[in-house]
């Protein structure tokens, strides 16, 4: 189902986009808040999200900016009152995949939305799986079959970063860069610690992945049977 999210403080304007989509046959669940905005992209997988910039509880821009950062890709088209070439540049490189300023058309709304839903099964396709393990950046979870479970922040860039690298060895000080950023201070056995926690929630979903360590290198994903971890089974000898 081809289920939107919108993020528009203004009840009148919100109301009328709503309207609108519905007319073409859009759905959409509308919030005002970033902060209710986070709630609901972790519960639902919506097709698209259209975002006022300006919000009571901040910039939108910033708050695209980290979602694009956490791998959350959902097409995103922002609205803006602001219509000057600066604002415009800032929400596409924050992540925004297309802009629309007020006051706009309704026609023109409908086109753009409905084009950013065209893009949406590259999105749904994007929650990043290997060996049965799927990584939603969204929700912050972990799943296995039925099973599933919440990663920390540390955890969820860890987890992505080696789902991604399909099995091949991950050097340490990439996967503190991928977890902790390159400015924020960490503690020598932080990752340490952070794997640690992986490798049980690994063990509580029943995957057969395991999170081996190769001594001077780094860490990898390796299935028990099968042996498709490549690089690492040469490293390790
Ligand atoms: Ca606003």
């Amino acid at each position: 189902m081809n289920r939107i999210l919108l993020v528009e403080d203004h009840a009148a304007m919100r109301e009328l986009v709503v309207r609108e989509l519905q007319h073409a046959g859009i759905a959409a669940d509308a919030v005002g808040r970033v902060r209710e905005a986070e709630a609901c992209l972790a519960q639902v997988r919506y097709a698209a999200l259209v975002l006022d910039r300006g919000l009571p509880d901040g910039d939108a821009l910033p708050w695209l900016q980290r979602l694009r950062e956490r791998q959350v890709l959902i097409p995103c088209l922002l609205l803006t009152a602001r219509d000057a070439l600066h604002d415009r540049v800032d929400g596409l490189e924050a992540g925004a995949d297309d802009y629309l300023a007020k006051p706009f058309e309704r026609d023109e709304l409908v086109a753009r939305v409905r084009a950013l839903l065209r893009r949406q099964s590259a999105w749904v396709a994007s929650a990043p799986q290997w060996a049965g393990l799927v990584v939603d950046p969204v929700g912050a979870r972990l799943s296995h079959g039925r099973s599933s479970v919440n990663l920390a922040p540390s955890e969820l860039q860890l987890m992505l970063t080696l789902v991604r690298a399909e099995g091949k060895v991950v050097r340490r000080a990439a996967l503190e860069s991928a977890a902790w950023g390159l400015t924020e201070p960490v503690t020598p056995n932080a990752l340490d610690v952070a794997l640690h926690r992986l490798r049980r929630k690994l063990e509580v979903l029943g995957s057969t992945v395991r999170l081996v360590n190769t001594k001077a290198v780094g860490y990898a994903l390796e299935q028990a049977s099968g042996g498709t971890a490549g690089e690492l089974g040469d490293q390790a000898g």
